[in-house]
């Protein structure tokens, strides 16, 4: 496996591999990797000649700095992690010379950008957008992988593929769950034993609501999956709704979409967790 820092290194690696035919998968993460970012990249090794893996925390996407600055890392691990799954290729840039200067591009979304997390943190998927972009064009994939845990960004990805025509094919990649239910999120690691105790009810609620899908008012039944967040109090709730899974517009009824999926943001003591499951 290839550990590479630096643009142009990946670039010239990037023009070999395509020279002789390979097809390129590409999985972007911001380390302190778990089985849910392996799972990515195991369909990139399924599908792809070869297979390139980046690492690269992305300050422009925090919304809070001590996010930011308490964001796991363990560059270590990740490299054996990512070599043991099979991955040809590592670009794990310093972030200058990801962003030599400070980046100046603006990408609009419309309504996509207007609930859930493009709401509740502000700049968060221009933030996306802008490095996705600048690792598209700087690791020229055939397909990238991105999983269905971050549904949004899933969906802010496929616009701004749709909108610059990038020739990249966007391959979703379902949610991969502790064996309790809770997602797995580089964040998990840094919840108390207690709060970890605790975290599960997310799955749990997300699930109380798609056993309860279609057979109650939608309403009522997200005020009583409030509710069972609630019962903890170091939970705090910043959003759970029934969005259409196309537009992810929240609605009010169950006959609005017929694709349906709910969501949900809770803090928990100081740390965000969000999840999401169709209905
Ligand atoms: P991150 O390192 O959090 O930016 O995530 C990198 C990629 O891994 C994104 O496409 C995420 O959606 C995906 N990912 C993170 N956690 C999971 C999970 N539990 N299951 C599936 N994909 C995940």
């Amino acid at each position: 496996m290839n550990i590479l820092t630096k643009i142009a290194e990946v670039q010239t690696a990037v023009k070999a591999y395509r020279d002789d035919g390979q097809s390129l998968g590409f999985v972007p993460t911001m380390g302190a990797l778990h089985e849910g970012h392996i799972s990515l990249l195991r369909r990139s090794v399924a599908e792809n000649g070869i297979s390139i893996c980046s690492i690269f925390v992305n300050p422009i996407q925090f919304d809070r700095p001590g996010d930011l600055e308490n964001y796991p890392r363990n560059l270590e691990r990740d490299f054996e992690m990512l070599e043991s799954g099979g991955c040809h290729l590592v670009f794990a840039p310093p972030v200058e010379e990801m962003y030599p200067e400070k980046p100046g591009e603006r990408y609009h979304f419309g309504a996509l950008e207007e609930v859930m997390e493009g709401r509740h943190r502000p700049g968060h998927f221009n933030g996306v957008a802008v490095v996705v972009k600048r690792l598209f064009d700087i690791c020229k994939p055939h397909k990238a992988y991105f999983g269905e845990k971050d549904f949004q960004q899933l969906m802010i990805i496929r616009e701004l593929v749709k909108k610059e025509n990038l020739p990249v094919e966007i391959v979703p990649c379902p949610i991969i769950r502790e064996a309790d239910g809770l997602a797995m999120s580089s964040r998990n690691a840094r919840l108390t034993k207690e709060e970890r105790a605790i975290a599960p009810v997310v799955f749990n609620t997300l699930t109380f609501i798609r056993q309860h899908a279609r057979k109650m008012e939608i309403g009522n039944l997200l005020e009583q999956a409030r509710k069972k967040l609630l019962a903890y109090p170091a939970v705090s709730v910043e959003y759970i709704l029934v969005a259409d899974e196309k537009t992810l517009q929240p609605v009010r009824t169950w006959e609005e979409a017929t694709l349906l999926r709910a969501f949900v943001a809770i803090f928990l003591g100081n740390i965000r967790l969000i999840d999401n499951m169709e209905l």
